[in-house]
Formats: C-alpha cells, structure tokens, sequence
C-alpha cells in the first residue's frame, strides 16, 4: 500500500494545496497532527484533511489547544498563543468537532503515528537521546512522528545503542530494511522550521518497506498575505519566507 504522509499544516492552505497536488494517485493519507494554528486557513485546511481518501490522523497540540482540549496551551510561546486564540474564532462546529475526535496515537500496518513522541505523544524529539526514550517505547519497529518541523529520521539496530540522527532537509528515500528500528519525520507541511522554506512531505510504500521524502515549493507570499490581512504575529509570517 501507498500511503501520502503530511503534517504541521498549521492553517497554510497554500502549502498544503501544492503538497497535494505532488501526490495525485495517492488513495491512503496519514496525517500526524497540527492540521491547524499559525496560518490563515484553519477551517480550510480542516476541511481540506478530513475528506483525504482513507485518512488516518492523530491530534496535535495545536489541533487540541484550538479546541480548549489541551491544558498546556501555557507552555506555548506568545505568538503561538495569539494565533491559537484567533484559530479558535475560525473553526465551525463541524470543524471542531472533528478535531475533538483525533486520537493521540493510530496504528497503520506496521507504523505508529504519533504527533510528538513517546510516551508523552506531545514530547520532542530533536536529538538521538530523545529519540532513544522513543525507540524504547514504540511497539514496534517504525514511528512516524512530526511536531518539529525538521524533515528528519533516527534508526538504531538494537535499543541498547544510541540512534543515528539523518537529516532529510533536501528530501531523501528511508529504506525500512528488516531489523532496523526507523523514527521518521517528514517535516511540516505548512511551517517548515530547517532552513528549507519548501513544503515538505513524504510518500511510504508498505510493500517496498521505503518512505520518500520530497519538498515542494509554494506560493509563500500569498500565504503571508492572509495571515497579514487578518493580522497575525508578524514574527511567524516572516519565518515562512525563511523556513526557521
Ligand atoms: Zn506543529
């Protein structure tokens, strides 16, 4: 089976439209959360995410925070917090409702999805010493996971040793062989935070056992021209030009 992977959409329509339109054919979507928060196009990329062909997506803290859900809304830095508390003016009914039914954790074949982590599915993971609380964790032998915004994998061997960190900042193929334990992250679609300004995304063949990753450019002006029009932190529309 061939899977379309997105995540950290964050309300970017633009970003997400040119993401999706890299995977026509795709039948199956996995989305790893933060389908909202940032961007101007929250209830549109809402909308946009639930009708993907067999979407299977879990929540993240940005999709929770929108809907009151996530108490943690404080550890969010100030323009976070603006945008959130403009994102939550902009959902329907509907569309809340359907962020309030994401789990935190799905399991698809033999992957994991989970926004941040494990255990704490709202953990980071920026360096081996967290990837390895992960790996010790996971169930199984592949996690997909976003929250960073770094287009990124980890793969170790055997537990007990530390895990290799392997940027994907200019896209990249993951080769899933049999006995590796891979952590994969293919990168925010609508925030990408490695100093690669292009939407990122990835595609996993199940029965190839590989993950390719591939960044596609976007209409990036546009997408700082709504958040400008509804006055969003200015901080977080000049960071989408710079990918940081
Ligand atoms: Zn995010």
């Amino acid at each position: 089976m061939v899977y379309g992977l997105v995540s950290d959409i964050h309300g970017n329509l633009e970003a997400l439209t040119a993401v999706l339109a890299e995977m026509e054919g795709v039948s199956q979507f996995l989305c790893l959360g933060d389908i909202v928060g940032y961007g101007a196009d929250p209830g549109e990329c809402v909308d946009r995410v639930r009708e993907l062909p067999g979407l299977v997506c879990v929540a993240g803290n940005h999709d929770l925070a929108a809907i009151e859900e996530y108490d943690q809304i404080s550890r969010f830095n100030p323009f976070a917090r603006d945008a959130i508390e403009w994102t939550r003016n902009q959902l329907s009914a509907g569309q809340r409702s359907y962020l309030a039914s994401l789990q935190r954790r799905e399991q698809v074949e033999e992957a994991l999805l989970v926004h941040g982590s494990l255990p704490d599915e709202m953990a980071y993971i920026t360096a081996p010493h967290e990837a390895r609380q992960c790996f010790e964790a996971m169930p199984g032998d592949l996690t997909f996971v976003g929250h960073t915004h770094v287009t990124e994998y980890y793969r170790v061997r055997d537990t007990t040793s530390v895990p290799e960190q392997v940027s994907l900042r200019s896209g990249g193929r993951v080769a899933l062989e049999s006995g590796l334990r891979c952590i994969v992250n293919p990168g925010a679609v609508g925030q990408p935070r490695d100093g690669n300004a292009a939407a990122s995304f990835g595609i996993w063949d199940s029965t190839e056992a590989t993950v390719e990753v591939r960044r596609v450019g976007y209409d990036v002006e546009r997408a700082q021209e709504k958040m400008q029009r509804v006055h969003l932190p200015e901080h977080l529309i000049v960071r989408l030009a710079e990918g940081r």
